[in-house]
């Protein structure tokens, strides 16, 4: 492989080369907690809730995957918008986001119970460290723009998030995010 430029708009997050991969709502059943909101929503409409770009690099220890990832600003019931999340496949991963533009915070639990959700700002990175499932959440009123990098060969697992869901809920309570208890997690 030779090397090459990044080509990434760094304020908009999209990639010049490239088309992203796309979340609406209608593909993240069960993920949301208010699932009579989430009904409502889509029998009107289906909002892209966030895409992501990623190049394609051979998928070996040696090489780190990057990309960006853009989330949009809105809720379900008062839940907002935000990512499935994921562990890595190979659990013993860590991975860095670099905050572009908007607000927001990256919400982590580890399989032992441990958890943090840690603030996006413009210019702020976060460290997710091995072991622990991410999710980037949008509490403001732009989109939320990130940077990340891992190793490429560490996989995604999106299965277990999609069944168990994340020990805590980031939601909006009058204008403010609070973290709050997800009262259908389960063991
Ligand atoms: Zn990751």
């Amino acid at each position: 492989m030779k090397p090459f430029n990044l080509d990434f708009d760094l304020l908009t997050g999209l990639s010049r080369s490239k088309e992203s991969t796309k979340r609406p709502l209608s593909k993240m059943k069960g993920i949301y907690s208010d699932a009579e909101a989430f009904q409502n929503v889509l029998q009107s409409d289906d909002p892209l809730v966030y895409e992501f770009y990623e190049l394609d690099l051979p998928e070996t220890s040696g090489n780190l995957l990057f990309g960006t990832s853009i989330v949009y600003p809105g809720k379900i019931g008062n839940e907002y918008y935000m990512t499935k999340g994921h562990f890595h496949t190979i659990l013993e991963t860590g991975e860095v986001y670099y905050c572009l533009s908007g607000k927001g915070g990256m919400l982590m639990e580890n399989p032992e119970g441990d958890w943090d959700f840690q603030e996006f700002s413009p210019g702020k990175a976060v460290y997710v460290p091995p072991r622990y499932a991410h999710r980037s959440i949008n509490v403001g009123s732009e989109p939320l723009v990130t940077f990340f990098t891992f190793r490429a060969d560490a996989g995604h697992d999106y299965g277990t998030i999609e069944t168990k869901g994340y020990r805590k809920l980031v939601v909006d309570l009058e204008g403010q995010y609070e973290i709050i208890d997800n009262p259908r997690w389960n063991q």
